[in-house]
């Protein structure tokens, strides 16, 4: 008997299977049973042993349940469609497909933004009313829609192919280009693609690795997010891990998720209460109503960090959160309108595949409209946020404060999921942890700008990627300044992302300190404020410290500082190319290191003394 038997196993009335159901082409020339796993990849984490390139199957929907999700009476063309097409659209067909739109289209530019981990290409799509540059002067606002950021999502990847065929060749092109620019990267994950797997191909998950920065298809989307700051981005996903194990205890053969289309909004509480508001209210119930008058049923976005109590019959489910390391929340900090969209699909191959490809379109599309039909009113919103952005980091005013830390309200809210026994959808009651009602925890005073030692260019290189504009002293400098002291720290069990976290507690005071020529400078009067503030803040979720790019124990001197006076600074822009390290060790360079080698000792006694845990945060 196969190994692979050992994985059927029955959730909920629902066969989970091990094997593909349909006969999958395999370029090894092996049969699905047969296939033995990709060396080092993860796929769908319910088919632990499968190996085929472009697909994966780990579920059959009973047909009472597949009839309530019939397909559209609508024919699409791109690659995923093509007569006895089996799997999924690949790299290569996608590739081949976008060339011979470019070949056919006035209003479309190709670019490479950069390769994966195994060297697949990442294409960028530019759609303009003349197939030109970007024109700045017009005042168009610009959508950003990026695809397949987790492999196993092929519906989300093919409908942002359907999305960009109509940009390019159809009359719906022509009208919304005369009012808006598009960008569309539709395969953000081509290694994850290829294998099925939710993953990048060394494991990291690429929407949560937006602050960190350790991956190579992720520094490329933000160097790409930054070039063209766009002024409404969607992240577009397909829904199911969670979904449908939450619920196997409902009932008498579980519940499952019943909606076609979830939408979520930029939550970060930094980003201006109106732009969040007009979020929900404009884009987001334009896209609800237009979605259900075509017959698709739709909700807010939750996820489950629990499963099901049958004792209770209740169940936690979140909205999320505002933390900088989803590419929803960094994008929301350019600032900008941002969306996450999460189509029903991700588990059971190619059923229901048009379904999920029209859906998916469709809320692109009614994006698209509704940016265009308003683009006046986004775009003006969106510049005054920038520039008060800018305004507001020019001078210290102890009433304006960065958000550094906040936490959801709980609410009583019923969920529609389906019965699986009976294909009835019913509310079961849910604890619901509200995002939009989030409230700070901890906000302090925005400074001037923050200061770290020449040795830190590695922090200056990630946040250059963010568009942060990086400076560095001229000359030897004494400050007052405010300094952070660890006074709690809690060390990760797990790694997470492939780090061990650190969130630590601190306390500010005023000290003196010297700043040696070559310190660097991180100004506030810039665009990127909100995300210099959340990656050096040291309690942030998501900061600098949190992941040990900046290594520190309880008792320590984070090497971060507050500077609080509104005089500037004497600093000089650097690059990449720019070396900000002394030629010569100075008296100043040996102070700093005798300092740093009694941190270093402080330390490692505090590591061995005052490890404490806490449960891993996702
Ligand atoms: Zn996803």
């Amino acid at each position: 008997m196969s190994k692979l038997k050992n994985y059927s196993i029955l959730i909920g009335g629902l066969l989970l299977m091990t094997t593909p159901v349909q006969a999958t082409s395999s370029s090894d020339g092996l049969s699905p049973a047969e296939t033995p796993p990709a060396a080092g990849q993860k796929p769908d984490a319910t088919i632990p042993f499968s190996y085929q390139p472009y697909f994966g199957q780990s579920m059959e929907q009973p047909d009472h349940i597949k009839s309530l999700y019939p397909d559209p009476d609508v024919a699409f063309t791109t690659p995923g469609f093509a007569p006895d097409k089996e799997n999924f659209t690949t790299t290569e067909e996608m590739m081949s497909f976008l060339h011979e739109l470019d070949t056919e289209s006035d209003r479309l530019q190709i670019e490479n933004i950069g390769f994966s981990q195994e060297n697949r290409e990442i294409p960028l799509l530019i759609f303009t009313e003349d197939g030109g540059a970007i024109d700045e002067t017009k005042n168009k606002p610009t959508v950003w829609l990026e695809a397949q950021v987790h492999g196993s999502e092929p519906g989300a990847g093919e409908a942002a192919l359907v999305a960009a065929q109509k940009l390019a060749l159809e009359e719906i092109g022509d009208e919304l280009l005369a009012n808006i620019n598009v960008i569309i990267i539709p395969r953000v994950n081509p290694d994850g693609s290829h294998y099925f797997q939710f993953g990048s191909a060394r494991g990291p998950w690429i929407n949560r690795d937006h602050m960190k920065l350790d991956l190579p298809e992720t520094k490329a989307m933000n160097k790409a997010l930054q070039r063209f700051k766009p002024e409404v981005v969607l992240t577009s996903h397909e829904y199911g891990h969670r979904n449908w194990d939450a619920f196997k205890e409902f009932g008498n053969e579980g519940g499952g998720p019943y909606h076609d289309i979830l939408l979520a909004k930029g939550y970060n509480l930094n980003v201006p209460e109106e732009i969040r508001q007009m979020a929900d209210d404009l884009l987001i119930q334009n896209a609800f109503d237009q979605l259900e008058d075509a017959g698709y049923s739709t909700d807010t976005y939750v996820s489950f960090p629990e499963d099901y109590d049958p004792d209770t019959e209740t169940i936690t489910v979140s909205e999320g959160n505002g933390s900088p390391r989803f590419e929803k929340e960094i994008a929301a900090l350019l600032p900008s309108f941002t969306f996450l969209l999460e189509g029903r699909g991700d588990r059971f191959g190619r059923e229901s595949f048009a379904r999920r490809v029209h859906s998916h379109y469709l809320t692109i599309e009614s994006f698209l409209q509704t940016t265009a039909e308003h683009s006046d009113d986004i775009s003006s919103m969106i510049h005054d946020a920038r520039e008060q952005l800018v305004e507001n980091g020019k001078t210290v005013d102890p009433s304006d404060t960065i958000i550094i830390r906040s936490e959801a309200t709980e609410l009583d809210r019923p969920l529609e999921i389906l019965d699986i026994e009976t294909g009835d959808v019913v509310e079961v009651p849910t604890t619901y942890l509200s995002a939009t009602e989030a409230l700070p925890t901890l906000e302090r005073v925005r400074p001037r700008a923050y200061l770290l030692p020449p040795s830190h260019q590695h922090i200056a290189d990630k946040l250059r990627i963010h568009g942060v504009e990086v400076k560095a002293l001229n000359e030897p400098v004494e400050l007052a300044v405010e300094r952070y002291e660890v006074v709690e720290q809690t060390i990760g069990e797990q790694v997470q992302e492939g780090h061990i976290t650190n969130h630590v507690e601190t306390e500010i005071e005023t000290a003196t300190r010297i700043f040696p020529a070559g310190s660097l400078v991180f100004e506030m009067d810039q665009t990127a404020a909100t995300v210099i503030a959340l990656a050096l803040e040291p309690e942030s979720e998501d900061s600098y410290v949190t992941y040990n790019f900046i290594p520190v124990n309880q008792g320590d001197e984070i090497p971060v500082y507050r500077y609080m006076e509104n005089d500037r600074l004497d600093a000089s822009p650097i690059s990449d190319e720019t070396s900000t390290q002394p030629e010569e060790a100075s008296p100043i360079s040996l102070v700093v290191l005798i300092g740093s080698i009694g941190v270093a000792l402080a330390s490692i006694t505090a590591f061995l003394f005052k490890r404490t845990r806490k449960r891993q945060q996702l």
